[in-house]
């Protein structure tokens, strides 16, 4: 069996949305798992709460929580998944309990490495029927892949980062907007 990873809210930032920022929210299936990556901001929390309920789900089924990276318009939104524990750069987090990842959430679902946008940034990495699907938060924001960070800490492994999604991934779910192929 192969997951999923669906968009159920598109992001978008402060420079196309008058001062409103608010990140890409993924939803990602795999067996029992059912995972929500970047909860973002949102207009208001009900938005992602409906949005799951089309997919059958209510916050409680809602078992990981993933961070691709700690902005503020990616993560403000953990803790409305009370039964999930969350992973990020630094390793997983069940509840105040803290232990290391080796960078596997099951066999359909890994995480690399991808610096540049921030040193804690990572790239959630999805085997789906239709092909290889990178969730990278800001390593891009959206379809624009000569896009100019203004925020990143460091360009040059920004741009070693987006070479490496986009040459392993045949889908890029960016940070801040629609899913596209590569
Ligand atoms: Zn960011």
């Amino acid at each position: 069996m192969m997951a999923e990873a669906k968009i159920v809210f598109e992001g978008y930032t402060s420079i196309d949305a008058n001062g409103r920022s608010c990140s890409t929210v993924t939803l990602v299936r795999d067996e029992e798992i059912a995972m929500i990556i970047d909860p973002g901001t949102l207009p208001d929390q009900k938005v992602l709460i409906d949005a799951l309920k089309n997919e059958g789900l209510s916050i409680d089924d809602i078992n990981i929580v993933g961070l691709t990276h700690s902005h503020m318009d990616h993560f403000r939104n953990i803790g409305m998944f009370p039964k999930a524990k969350v992973i990020d750069y630094w390793g997983w987090w069940i509840n105040d309990f803290w232990k290391k990842s080796d960078g596997n959430i099951s066999e359909n679902i890994s995480i690399i490495k991808t610096p540049g946008h921030t040193k804690d940034s990572i790239t959630f990495l999805v085997k789906t029927e239709r092909g290889k699907v990178a969730i990278c938060g800001d390593v891009l924001w959206k379809n624009d892949l000569l896009h100019k960070d203004p925020f990143a800490e460091d360009l040059k492994e920004l741009d070693k980062s987006r070479k490496k999604v986009l040459e392993i991934a045949d889908y890029i779910i960016p940070g801040h907007g629609k899913m596209f192929k590569t």
